[in-house]
């Protein structure tokens, strides 16, 4: 059983690493980014309050995400185990989280951390391109869409640039996630729940450091 934070900065993959791994130990994969984008593409009220601050790569307001991760948390699936991603980001968030555990009786195991230049997270990002139909995301430059590619929802992936992967929005997630985010690294750290990984490795590397570092830590 795992209850794990993914925590790094937009484009370090953690993304796709929790693919994986949740997949690998049956538990649900929570990105809030991800919900959001759902509640986005089918117009429902959340989804419509939250496009302004998801195209200007501005964080959500605490109290919409709260709610989302709150209901999610409580499905079925999550009973023994989930992998959060991309939640919290920031203090207030993690506080949040912290009491909807204790009220739920649960805690935290781990909160994996990935490391990155921000050059380097630059470059992944304003070349990543994603399907509408099926989720998936490619990169022009690394993982190039391949000619006839079909996709995982049926007929072939439908592939867009993200509103907030075009470069000002991703130079201000960026900055946000330095202002916002960096500080949850100490704040986790200092209660001895981080494990750090460098990001910028190869997703097969990043993938067996990230199975080492748990299987260590139990
Ligand atoms: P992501 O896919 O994790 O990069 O998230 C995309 C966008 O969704 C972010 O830039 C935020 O606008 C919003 N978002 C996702 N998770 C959160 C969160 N925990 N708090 C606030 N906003 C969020």
């Amino acid at each position: 059983m795992s209850r794990l934070v993914f925590l790094g900065p937009p484009g370090v993959g953690k993304g796709t690493q929790a693919v994986g791994l949740a997949q690998d130990e049956g538990i649900p994969h929570i990105s809030t980014g991800a919900i959001l984008r759902d509640a986005l593409s089918r117009g429902t009220p959340t989804g419509l309050e939250a496009k302004k601050f998801m195209d200007a790569g501005e964080l959500v307001p605490d109290e919409v995400v709260l709610r989302l991760v709150k209901d999610r948390l409580s499905e079925d699936d999550a009973a023994q185990g989930w992998l959060l991603d991309g939640y919290p980001r920031n203090l207030d968030q993690a506080s949040a989280l912290s009491g909807i555990l204790s009220q739920m009786d649960q805690s935290l195991d781990h909160v994996i951390y990935f490391e990155c230049a921000e050059s380097e997270l630059v470059r992944r990002l304003s070349g990543r391109r994603t399907c509408r139909a099926c989720g998936d995301t490619f990169h022009v430059e690394f993982a190039p869409v391949a000619e006839n590619n079909s996709c995982k929802a049926g007929g072939s992936c439908d592939i867009y640039q993200r509103s907030d992967d075009q470069e000002d929005a991703i130079l201000n997630r960026l900055k946000v996630y330095q202002r916002e985010t960096g500080p949850l690294v100490e704040h986790y750290r200092e209660k001895g729940h981080l494990i750090v990984l460098d990001g910028s490795a190869p997703i097969e590397i990043v993938g067996s450091a990230l199975r080492d570092a748990l299987d260590q830590t139990g």
